[in-house]
C-alpha cells in the first residue's frame, strides 16, 4: 500500500461519513468552498450513496463545474466538536459500529 488518502472516497457512503461525525467540503477550482454539516448531507442524499456518486451530483454554484472533474475536490472534516456545545444533550453514539455484511 503506498500512501495514499486517509480515507478511501471511493468506498465510503454518505452513512459512514455521517455516522463517524463528518461533514463534506467541496471546494472547486475557481476557489468556491461549500461546507455540509451531516444534518444538510442526510437531507441530500440517501445513506447508502457513495461519497464519490454524491461528489459527482454537485455543481459549483459559481463557475458551474461539475463535481465529476476534476475541478471540484472532496474532503472530509470533523463537525463532532460543532455539536457539542450544549452540554446537557450529549447525543449517544456507538463508537464502533460495524455493518455486519
Ligand atoms: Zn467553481
Amino acid at each position: 500500500m503506498t500512501s495514499g488518502p486517509r480515507q478511501r472516497l471511493s468506498v465510503l457512503t454518505i452513512g459512514s461519513v455521517l455516522s463517524s461525525g463528518q461533514g463534506v467540503n467541496l471546494r472547486c477550482a475557481c476557489g468556491h468552498r461549500t461546507a455540509l454539516l451531516p444534518g444538510q448531507i442526510s437531507a441530500m442524499a440517501h445513506p447508502e450513496t457513495r461519497v464519490l456518486d454524491f461528489k459527482r451530483r454537485f455543481r459549483c454554484s459559481m463557475c458551474g463545474a461539475s463535481g465529476a472533474s476534476d475541478d471540484v475536490r472532496l474532503t472530509l472534516f470533523a463537525v463532532a466538536a460543532a455539536f457539542s456545545d450544549d452540554e446537557g444533550a450529549r447525543t449517544e453514539t456507538a463508537p464502533t459500529t460495524r455493518p455486519a455484511n
